[in-house]
């Protein structure tokens, strides 16, 4: 099945048992303080958990792009080393906003996995809350006595607050889940290891694939739980790690979402993935940095120097570092690998096809303008490991690195890592605080990279007029 029907199955599953279908939200968000990109399917609906505003709908599905680089969900470090966490990944929910409950969320779960899909259930375990008492949470006997009509008890493992145990923050609404976990591995590893013992501990083929939320209390301020009055409903399931399953492959990067760009990264670098290790994790690097970072143009953050537009710049930054250094290539074509991105993809999310060409130009003087000071750059750091008396190396000269050079903190410490240094993080600190200050006092005026003309919630964008040093123009039309 390929990827595209494998998402619009899912889509149609659900509005047969009367969801409305919603377009992804933008993953980029502007106006929320305590979170910089969208990371979860809910992040969009948080507003209507708290009670704030009512949904067009009490049942709600979609696809979220979701970007996990930076605060509470962090899986930057992970990709391209393993093959199942990314930065940019599409996460497939479904909501009830006060409406059905855990009986309807676990049916439809299994109903869509065993049925439509028809995973055997065989290679599936599910996860549910065993409770800790201190604090008044209990074992989540109710979506067990629900589990256990569908699958056999020994399949059913319990999981401690961490794992199964949902909270927006330190107060509001939270609740336990229960997660639906895969095993595919061959049947020989099946019998030396039980699959049970590998659930929860990050092996490649052992992976969790959804996580059905539970939303039963509020948390209140003294830390006490007391009952919600309506129950809320809230799922996610990563769409690459699904396409794996059925496309019977053993990572996320050999399904179809990903192999059309390898395959334009193995002909661009002349490479052939799969034959070095190294070389590997660079092509993984790559495919799934420029997703990421397309897709962020698309929704109208560009690289930058600071907040969201930073994170974006490290992205890239990260993955023409990867293709310098490992597969040989010194001038710019992560941008040639927007086209093969944006055939394969736009049918879902027709903002890539409609900033095309802005995407494309944007990577491409990214790539030239950071290819530039990159070759010294290594020149320089090279040196710095040479000269230093110990395996941490200055804060300072770290600090001198991004100054000089635009090498992002955390560029310079995966290079260290490799090499077998650290740095010294608390002098690099002092001087970035240094620095900060004096910029303070030289500009009272900071200019921030969006320039929103106009803007409400029943607009729709449409695109940029005009592209100009660190300001951008969006325009809005309405809908
Ligand atoms: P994991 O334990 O594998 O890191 P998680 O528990 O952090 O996943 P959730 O927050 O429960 O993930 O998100 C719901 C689903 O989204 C997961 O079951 C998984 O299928 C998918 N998912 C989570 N993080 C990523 C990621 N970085 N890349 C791809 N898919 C992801
Ligand atoms: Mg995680
Ligand atoms: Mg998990
Ligand atoms: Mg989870």
């Amino acid at each position: 099945m390929k990827s595209q029907d494998i998402r619009q199955k899912f889509l149609d599953f659900f509005e047969s048992k009367q969801h409305t279908i919603v377009p992804s939200a933008p993953m980029v968000l502007k106006d929320d303080p305590t979170l910089m990109f969208v990371n979860s399917g809910m992040a969009p609906f948080k507003e209507y958990f708290l009670g704030n505003g009512q949904p067009k709908s009490n049942r709600l599905a979609d696809s979220q792009k979701c970007l996990r680089v930076s605060g509470k969900h962090n899986d930057l470090e992970e990709v391209g080393y393993d093959t199942y966490h990314h930065t940019l990944f599409e996460m497939l929910g479904n909501w009830s906003f006060g409406d059905y409950f855990k009986k309807e969320a676990i049916a439809w779960a299994w109903e869509l996995l065993t049925e439509v899909y028809g995973i055997d259930k065989d290679i599936l375990y599910v996860t549910v809350f065993e409770g800790d008492n201190e604090d008044g949470t209990k074992l989540d006997q109710e979506a067990y006595d629900i589990w256990k009509q569908y699958i056999s008890e020994d399949r059913i493992l319990m999981g401690n607050k961490k794992d199964n145990f949902w909270e927006m923050g330190d107060q509001g609404p939270c609740g336990p889940c229960s997660e639906i976990h895969v095993d595919i591995r061959s049947a020989e590893e099946k019998a030396k290891v039980d699959g049970k013992s590998l659930v929860n501990e990050d092996h490649p083929q052992v992976v969790e694939i959804w996580n059905l939320v539970f939303m039963q209390y509020n948390r209140k301020a003294d830390g006490s739980l007391e009952v919600l009055p309506s129950k809320h409903i809230d799922t996610g399931m990563g769409f690459e790690r699904l396409c794996m399953v059925l496309q019977d492959v053993q990572s996320n990067y050999d399904t179809d979402v990903f192999t059309p760009l390898i395959r334009e990264i193995e002909t661009i670098t002349d490479t052939d993935y799969g034959k070095d290790n190294q070389k590997d994790v660079a092509i993984r690097v790559i495919s799934d940095h420029v997703r990421a970072v397309a897709f962020s143009i698309a929704d109208g953050q560009l690289p930058s120097n600071n907040g969201a537009g930073y994170v974006i710049r490290r992205i890239l930054r990260r993955a023409v570092r990867y293709g310098f250094t490992f597969l040989d290539k010194k001038e710019p074509f992560i941008y040639r690998l927007v086209d093969v991105l944006t055939k394969q993809m736009s049918k879902a999310f027709p903002e890539l096809k409609a900033q095309k060409q802005l995407i494309e130009n944007v990577i491409k003087e990214e790539e030239a303008s950071f290819l530039r000071t990159l070759d010294q750059g290594l020149i320089l750091l090279d040196s710095i490991i040479e000269t230093s008396s110990s395996k941490e190396v200055s804060g300072a000269k770290v600090f001198e690195l991004k100054d000089t050079y635009g090498f992002p903190e955390d560029l310079t410490d995966l290079i260290l890592r490799e090499k077998g240094y650290s740095y010294n993080k608390k002098e690099f600190k002092l001087k970035l605080e240094e620095q900060q200050a004096r910029g303070k006092q030289a500009s009272a005026l900071q200019s921030d990279d969006w320039t929103v003309l106009i803007e409400d919630e029943e607009q729709e964008f449409i695109g940029y007029d005009a592209l100009e040093a660190n300001v951008k123009i969006v325009r809005y039309r309405k809908v």
